[in-house]
């Protein structure tokens, strides 16, 4: 179809009125200027043209030139309608565009009036506040602001400058009432982050002219989220989500700043568990995790407000108590704490006995600074789990020159082993029918080169908790099967010899086949050898240590319970457990009279034989003991009152000199009462 532009028409012509055809152009919708050129040129008529759409009315009579103006107006119109029509059609496309961009933008866009009400939102900005745009228009910005949000969001919403002063990136949480993921619910908290600029009417910019604010937020809280988890991931332990080590000192030296300016005390605790390494070795790592979760969580229940509790690391925890009166409320707190963590854990099936030895530091009087209040309480520590582990103890200036901090202790020990100054001592294990001394046990000794000899208190815990035990017992073992060698070459050939054998030695995935490479590398008879373990570490491990055990004894090596009776467990484990030796812990015969008949003696004395087991006295000091064990039908003893451990230098001398009969000699294995009354 051709365009036309302009229609030059008359009113009469044939077979068709100029009327209807203007008629039909209007129906039509053609888009040509209609000029009429009459000779009809009555008002009336001219009216009606134009009424139908006509764009002029000339008369005939009036000549071209008028027409050809008229034509030339015509176009010029019909042009100018044509652009309007163009942009019309463009506006309406940008604004349809516009309202598209901002509907579908992953931003939130939103315009507040000068009182702080809504008057557009986008769709983005109702889905995520999960109310319809129609509810939120008139609503006032407060309503949707958390509130302790609140005040700062003034500044965010009433904002009234534009351009580059205009907020940028502030940060708010509003709430929501989408239901969360979790279909908890409740209302949730979005976390935006807002750019909002002042709308005025003019450049002018003033009050009269503030027509409100528009805003562009962005929702954050994923961001967000993802921060807080790695803040909290960097100041935290994952395992038990305690405050971790940075933190504990970040907060230590905020308590000290303000000890400070209040002239106030504050107490630092350092906790360490007593036999998690054992647990740990013996149970497996799932099961220390679990344990450590359980001990975060009773001493969590002994906190007050205020206090701050970490994982330091390990089966290490510290303790930050601020605002303390005096020492005494510290001791009462760490009683509290021992007495938790000291109650049996039931994880898994098993009972799991921990404990824990803490030391205490507190400000001013045992360090200014952060650093130094650790070190001290660290160094309380060590000195109460080397005296008697489990308690607590109060830094004092004169531990410094005794102890070490556990830190030296183990290089210096990694470094013992290899510079040699590790060494062995030999205490008789005496058979008490004939006094013979018939069996020697290896006991540890570190010849220190400033701090002399050392016994093993002094180092095994840490030896235990830095794992350096298994080389240490290897190393033990090593050169006490060769000492033990040449001894029964020298004509002692039925000298046997114990060794003790730590949890975690016990726990070698090889250790059997390890300990009897070690046995025929000292060329001697495993008959010859007694290996010593502990009771708690006896009560954990069924399932690992039966096996173990018996392969052990099958070829002639005896296993003894070394401390018997201060072990928590029941004694019906003797009846699973293959052993051949109980020992006596040294606590049992303290105070003792000769003719007691009640007691822990008596009582096992009367177990032992129902199993069939041997029995040692240890720790016998005086001859009422030495009498006492006689009495209960004890097979051997070892104490001070025979020897104290000896340099193995002097074992050959001992092993010569013929025996204890003497001290032995005389009294009746089952003795009457009048016999030793006299
Ligand atoms: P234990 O196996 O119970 O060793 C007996 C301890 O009692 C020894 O202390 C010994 O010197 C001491 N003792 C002996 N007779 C008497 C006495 O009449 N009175 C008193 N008060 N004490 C006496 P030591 O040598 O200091 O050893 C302490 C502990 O260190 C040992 O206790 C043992 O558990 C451990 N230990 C020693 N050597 C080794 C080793 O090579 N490996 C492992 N894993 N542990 C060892
Ligand atoms: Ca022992
Ligand atoms: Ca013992």
């Amino acid at each position: 179809t051709r365009k036309h532009h302009v229609v030059v028409l008359d009113l009469t012509m044939p077979e068709v009125s100029g009327y209807d055809v203007l008629r039909y152009l209007h129906a039509e919708g053609v888009d040509a200027k209609a000029i009429v050129v009459s000779g009809d040129a009555t008002f009336d008529a001219a009216k009606k043209a134009l009424r139908l759409g006509a764009f002029d009315f000339i008369n005939k009579g009036r000549g071209s030139d008028e027409l050809l103006s008229a034509v030339g107006r015509a176009v010029e119109r019909r042009h100018a309608e044509h652009i309007r029509q163009v942009l019309q059609a463009r506006l309406e496309h940008s604004d349809a565009l516009l309202r598209f961009v901002v509907h579908s933008s992953p931003d939130l866009v939103y315009v507040l009036d000068r009182d702080g009400r809504f008057t557009f939102v986008n769709d983005r900005f109702s889905a995520l506040l999960g109310q319809e745009a129609a509810a939120l228009i008139g609503t006032h910005y407060h309503d949707i602001v958390v509130a302790p949000d609140r005040a700062a969001a003034e500044h965010v919403f009433e904002e009234r400058r534009t351009g580059v002063r205009a907020v940028r990136h502030a940060g708010l949480r509003l709430i929501s009432k989408k239901k969360r993921d979790d279909a908890s619910g409740d209302g949730s908290v979005v976390h935006v982050e807002i750019n909002a600029t002042g709308v005025y009417t003019d450049d002018r910019r003033n009050a009269e002219h503030y027509l409100g604010t528009l805003g562009v937020a962005r929702d954050v809280s994923d961001q967000r989220r993802a921060q807080e988890i790695i803040k909290f991931q960097a100041y935290h332990d994952l395992l038990t989500q305690l405050p971790n080590r940075a933190l504990f000192k970040d907060r230590l030296s905020v308590a000290i700043a303000q000890a400070r300016r209040n002239r106030t005390l504050l107490a630092v605790m350092f906790l360490d568990l007593d036999r998690f390494k054992i647990v740990n070795d013996t149970l497996g790592h799932a099961m220390g995790d679990r344990l450590l979760k359980s001990v975060a969580n009773r001493l969590t229940g002994c906190l007050r407000r205020g206090d701050t509790l970490s994982r330091f690391g390990g089966d290490e925890f510290t303790l930050l108590l601020p605002e303390i009166r005096a020492a005494d409320d510290v001791a009462n707190i760490a009683r509290k704490i021992l007495d938790e963590v000291g109650a049996p854990f039931l994880i898994d099936g098993h009972e799991l006995y921990v404990g824990a030895s803490i030391g205490i530091a507190v400000y001013p009087e045992a360090g200014e600074s952060a650093q130094a209040l650790l070190q001290n309480a660290d160094i309380a520590m060590y000195q109460i789990k080397t005296q008697r582990q489990g308690g607590f103890a109060f830094f004092n200036e004169a531990m410094h020159h005794h102890i070490s901090t556990r830190q030296s202790i183990e290089q210096e020990l990694r470094a013992a082993l290899e510079a040699d100054e590790l060494d062995l001592m030999y205490q008789p294990c005496v058979r008490l029918a004939d006094g013979h001394n018939d069996s020697l046990e290896a006991l540890l000794r570190w010849r220190h080169p400033r701090r002399g000899l050392l016994l093993p208190a002094e180092f095994l815990p840490v030896a235990e908790e830095s794992g350096l035990i298994v080389r240490l017992d290897e190393w033990v073992q090593q050169r006490a099967f060769a000492a033990l060698a040449g001894w029964r070459k020298e004509g002692h050939e039925a000298l046997r010899l114990s060794v003790n054998v730590s949890a975690q030695q016990l726990a070698q995935a090889r250790f059997v086949e390890r300990f009897f490479e070690m046995i025929s590398a000292g060329g001697i008879d495993p008959a010859a050898v007694i290996i010593e373990l502990t009771e708690t570490l006896m009560s954990r491990d069924v399932d690992g240590v039966v096996p173990k055990l018996t392969a052990l004894r099958e070829r002639g090596v005896s296993v003894t319970i070394d401390d018997f009776g201060t072990g928590l467990s029941s004694l019906s484990y003797l009846q699973r457990f293959p052993v051949d030796t109980l020992k006596i812990d040294p606590s049992f015969m303290q105070g003792v009279r000769v003719d007691d008949d009640v007691g822990m003696v008596p009582a096992i004395a009367a177990l032992a034989r129902g199993l069939k087991l041997q029995l040692v006295a240890e720790g016998v000091e005086s001859r009422a003991q030495l009498l006492h064990a006689k009495r209960h039908g004890l097979d051997r003893a070892q104490g001070y009152l025979f020897a104290k451990p000896i340099e193995a230098g002097r074992v050959s001398n001992l092993l010569s000199g013929g025996g204890f009969a003497a001290l032995v000699r005389g009294l009746p294995t089952v003795p009457g009462r009048d016999q030793l009354r006299q």
